[in-house]
């Protein structure tokens, strides 16, 4: 496209981009992504989960370049502290800074705080359900976080590998509830929505853009990952799209034909309340609940 040496080689489409185009073109994409699935309106405040890693501060970096194209459009920062040793340290203090230099508002809370005790505690005897569980307290915190710092919507860093691999483990376990609930997509008011920016941009892509842009840092990773069955779906997922470009995206794509198909089709039962909290849940505790139900007994 121009003559500058070309740092990106594109397999797919057999394509070589300098520097300068392909941040543009990733800039332009994530703006075309927002604007096509209407994911911010004028006068929104949104929150985007910054847990320092590096999709999430590629999705901070990202937006606030693209920002002046809403109107009257307000980042905040949220960060969950889940009280991990040896690895929340370091990405909490990148999450600060990154936040502290684009001059980005950054709430920070912990599970401590919420739960009464960190990750690690809550996860003793089963390690093995570190990321299930971690998610379901994570997502809370996320909600409550977002609600006390009067955000309308809640932007997460997902990306287009993390889409692809979720469509596959919920396809591996037969959940096809969970395939085609679309978490965004909720008209009962009740849910703050929530947008992930980056869901069409791989993990590859925005680790060059982070580089290019002079903002790759080697952070440690989460000690929890090695029980997950994630990890295992990711390196087959990552030899595939290798030797057969674009099958992330086909499965993306493949999940949303079947939601397509699904939809006004009643495929879950009527949401209840939750029995000790309140909020909307499928049975009579909702999962934060049970969990901390669970470790009473
Ligand atoms: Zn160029
Ligand atoms: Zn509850």
């Amino acid at each position: 496209m121009c003559t500058e040496p070309a740092v990106v080689y594109q397999r797919n489409i057999h394509r070589h981009l300098c520097g300068h185009h392909f941040t543009a073109e990733i800039e332009r994409r994530v703006a075309d992504t927002i604007t096509l699935r209407r994911m911010i309106s004028p006068g929104d405040r949104l929150a985007v989960a910054l847990s320092g890693g590096k999709d999430s501060t590629a999705l901070l970096l990202l937006l606030s370049r693209l920002l002046p194209a809403w109107q009257n459009v307000r980042l905040i920062a949220l960060t969950i502290d889940e009280g991990i040793a040896g690895y929340r340290e370091a990405t909490v203090r990148a999450a600060e800074q990154v936040a502290c230099r684009l001059g980005i508002e950054h709430h920070c809370i912990s599970f401590p705080d919420l739960f009464g005790d960190s990750l690690d505690v809550l996860l003793e005897g089963r390690e093995t359900q570190a990321c299930s569980i971690c998610g379901i307290l994570r997502r809370k915190a996320m909600v409550i976080g977002a609600g006390q710092a009067g955000a309308t919507k809640l932007a997460t860093g997902h990306n287009l590998d993390d889409e692809a691999q979720s469509v596959f483990m919920n396809v591996l376990r037969g959940d096809l509830l969970r395939l085609v609930r679309n978490s965004g997509a909720d008209s009962s008011g009740k849910f703050i929505p929530r947008i992930k920016p980056l869901s069409l941009i791989s993990e590859k892509d925005i680790a060059a853009y982070l580089v290019l842009r002079n903002e790759w840092t080697e952070l440690p990773e989460c000690p929890y990952t090695r029980y997950a069955l994630r990890r295992e779906v990711r390196s087959v997922l990552s030899r595939f799209e290798f030797k057969h470009p674009g099958t992330m995206l086909h499965l993306i794509e493949s999940k949303e034909k079947i939601e397509h198909l699904c939809a006004g089709s009643v495929i879950s039962a009527p949401l209840r309340s939750c029995r000790i909290c309140g909020v909307p849940s499928s049975g009579d505790l909702c999962q934060v609940c049970l969990l901390l139900q669970l470790r009473e007994r």
